[in-house]
């Protein structure tokens, strides 16, 4: 059977699904397991958005991912357009890549601040915005399913944020090879599901 274009936003929704299941399943053997419903629940609440002006955001009850913001954008034309100032620094710089920030009160975290993406690696861009926004959602849902034990999840970019996200970005994201696998495996699990869908529709 003929496989599809794996940047269609369907295979693309697919694509993310599976990174949120496999980095849910991780959090498990953590402090920041979430109970089974809240995992589900996740899947469910997934939009993707592909306007070139939309951004990412997340909640309890939220997680948008927009695959193709300004960043996505930069990725793919090798460009550093909208970064602010303190980006054209030459630590920022590298021949062939585009640098992808974060937040700025930590985007110089060795774990979980911003990354070198190579010049057209839509994936890795994605897998980023998919971790930080999915840390969003857990961190809001442990503390409203635990709200005494859990204080250092409110705010935002917080230390209760920085430690779910750099488990997950340590796990499946800042190691080239590690990360490679994975991404690899997501997408071919995208297309088997589709095929299943198509023979089953
Ligand atoms: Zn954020």
């Amino acid at each position: 059977m003929q496989s599809k274009n794996p940047y269609s936003t369907s295979m693309q929704t697919l694509f993310i699904k599976n990174i949120i299941t496999d980095a849910l399943d991780f959090l498990d053997h953590t402090e920041f397991a979430l109970p089974q419903s809240d995992k589900d629940k996740a899947l469910r609440i997934l939009k993707v958005n592909t306007n070139a002006n939309g951004g990412s955001r997340a909640g309890r009850n939220t997680i948008v991912i927009n695959i193709n913001g300004w960043q996505k954008q930069n990725v793919k034309n090798g460009k550093a357009t909208g970064q602010r100032k303190k980006f054209k620094a030459s630590k920022y710089k590298k021949n062939g890549y585009v640098y992808v920030v974060e937040y700025s009160s930590y985007t110089d975290d060795p774990k979980c601040g911003g990354m070198f993406v190579k010049i057209g690696d839509v994936d890795h861009a994605n897998l980023i915005t998919v971790l930080h926004e999915l840390s969003h959602y857990v961190q809001h849902t442990l503390r409203h399913n635990n709200p005494d034990s859990f204080l250092n999840m409110k705010k935002p970019h917080g230390d209760g944020f920085k430690q779910i996200y750099s488990a997950l970005r340590e796990q499946f994201c800042n190691d080239d090879l590690v990360r490679a696998i994975y991404i690899n495996s997501w997408i071919e699990l995208a297309d088997h599901i589709d095929q299943i869908f198509d023979q089953v529709a």
